[in-house]
């Protein structure tokens, strides 16, 4: 009962003011928002909007007039503190905030380059609107970037950066590009889509320092002793959720805001979602902390569902996408943890998709230009069936046999 205050107003912070709305909710709605725009879409920031000339407004989940028609009351400002036996938000403003119900949709932040020279203006990370908009600014002026990092957001901004015509090189200390989130035969692919394209990667390879003369960044200095010409350089070296703001109210934290397959903290008056939310997962077994915009939504609608009296353990299936250049990357399930992968159609035709087993279970299925694998993979998943790896490889085999 009372009021739901709900820190950072992303993906997830979004969702669930707008569901609790949807579900009929009546008391007051506050969401906390320490970025000077109206919530927004972060997945286009490193694809899309770098390329086009369209204003923040075209990011924007809804205009202002939403947030009023629904009585979403939209603060601007940060939280800093949380007092939990008087059940009060502190704002940085001073102002403070009681609620019934607590939200932290707090996301995660950039993880910095502790590397000489790391703070120069020239040296641009990707996570924030802002971010993007300096980055989408200077690129005109700048002619070659080095790009550390060749996680989604380091590839996906590789690939538009080239497009727009500068010379690119990707650093990366592991084997192989996206090598915590993908097979190796998706690395493969993607490595040789984007070196068609004229990107340089560098493989097992780490910066040492950032070169600059007066200010200005000149370069990038490796492992391996060379040193990459460069007037620009975009970390994406991940991200660290943040936590800080529970683990000072005293509520256990980990890797991330430990939660509950409710998704509620220590704290049965406070949930926290998203980036920055550990949850029990009792469909995958332990606990997970995922990045994407489907576990922030779902997260959102399970919370916003519990609060308005329906009270079910999250358990909805993780999917994913990434874009880069022309090609579209979807992954239905959490592929990690596989023993075995099958590939259905040509990587050659640039369209194919890995299923990926541990054992006799399909874990997941990574998709290249093949939204309609992904959609099955999807069905599939909702439906708690499988196909066998036999299945999976034989393009004569009818997927949608397998939904019927
Ligand atoms: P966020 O959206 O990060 O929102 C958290 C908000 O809380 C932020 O605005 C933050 O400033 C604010 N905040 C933090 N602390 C406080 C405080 N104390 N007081 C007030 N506000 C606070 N996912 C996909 O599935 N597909 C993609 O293609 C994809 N592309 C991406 C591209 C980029 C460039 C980035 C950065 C992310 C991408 N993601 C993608 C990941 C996805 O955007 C995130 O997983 C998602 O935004 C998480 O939502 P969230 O609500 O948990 O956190």
């Amino acid at each position: 009962d009372g009021p739901v205050v709900i820190v950072g107003a992303g993906h997830g912070g979004y969702q669930v003011a707008a569901s609790l709305r949807q579900a009929g909710f009546s008391e007051r709605v506050c969401l906390i928002n320490d970025e000077a725009h109206l919530p927004y879409q972060r997945p286009p920031l490193s694809k899309g909007y770098i390329k086009s000339s369209a204003g923040p407004e075209s990011l924007m989940f809804r205009p202002e007039k939403f947030y009023q028609d629904q009585k979403i009351e939209l603060i601007a400002g940060r939280a800093v503190s949380i007092d939990r036996a008087g059940r009060k938000v502190l704002l940085a403003s001073g102002e403070t905030l009681p609620y019934g119900h607590l939200v932290l949709a707090t996301g995660a932040r950039n993880r910095l380059l502790d590397l000489p020279n790391a703070n120069l203006p020239d040296v641009k990370y990707l996570r924030i609107l802002d971010e993007s908009e300096a980055l989408r600014k200077i690129m005109p002026s700048k002619t070659r970037v080095v790009v550390i990092g060749a996680g989604f957001i380091g590839l996906e901004f590789a690939a538009t950066a080239r497009i727009k015509g500068l010379e690119v090189d990707v650093l990366e200390l592991a084997p192989r590009v996206m090598a915590r989130a993908v097979t190796a035969e998706v690395s493969e692919y993607f490595q040789a889509r984007h070196r068609e394209a004229g990107i340089r990667i560098h493989l097992g390879v780490q910066a040492t320092a950032i070169e600059a003369e007066g200010g200005k960044v000149t370069g990038v200095s490796l492992s391996d002793g060379r040193h990459l010409p460069a007037d620009l350089v975009v970390v994406g070296v991940g991200v660290l959720p943040n936590i800080e703001l529970a683990a000072e109210a005293g509520l256990p934290v980990a890797a991330g805001i430990i939660v509950d397959e409710y998704l509620s903290t220590a704290d049965a008056n406070i949930s926290a979602i998203g980036d920055c939310a550990l949850f029990a997962s009792p469909r995958f077994g332990g606990s997970l902390r995922l990045e994407s915009v489907q576990n922030a939504t779902d997260h959102a609608r399970c919370l916003a569902a519990r609060l308005t009296g329906d009270r079910k353990v999250y358990d909805s299936h993780p999917w994913f996408w990434s874009d880069q250049g022309d090609d579209k990357l979807q992954i239905a399930g959490l592929t990690t943890g596989y023993d075995r992968v099958v590939l259905r159609g040509d990587p050659a035709k640039k369209a194919f998709s890995a299923f990926c087993y541990k054992g006799d279970s399909l874990l997941g299925i990574e998709s290249i230009n093949r939204a309609g694998d992904h959609m099955f993979g999807r069905r599939l998943q909702a439906m708690d069936r499988s196909i066998t790896p036999e299945q999976a490889a034989d393009e004569s085999f009818d997927l949608k046999s397998a939904l019927a």
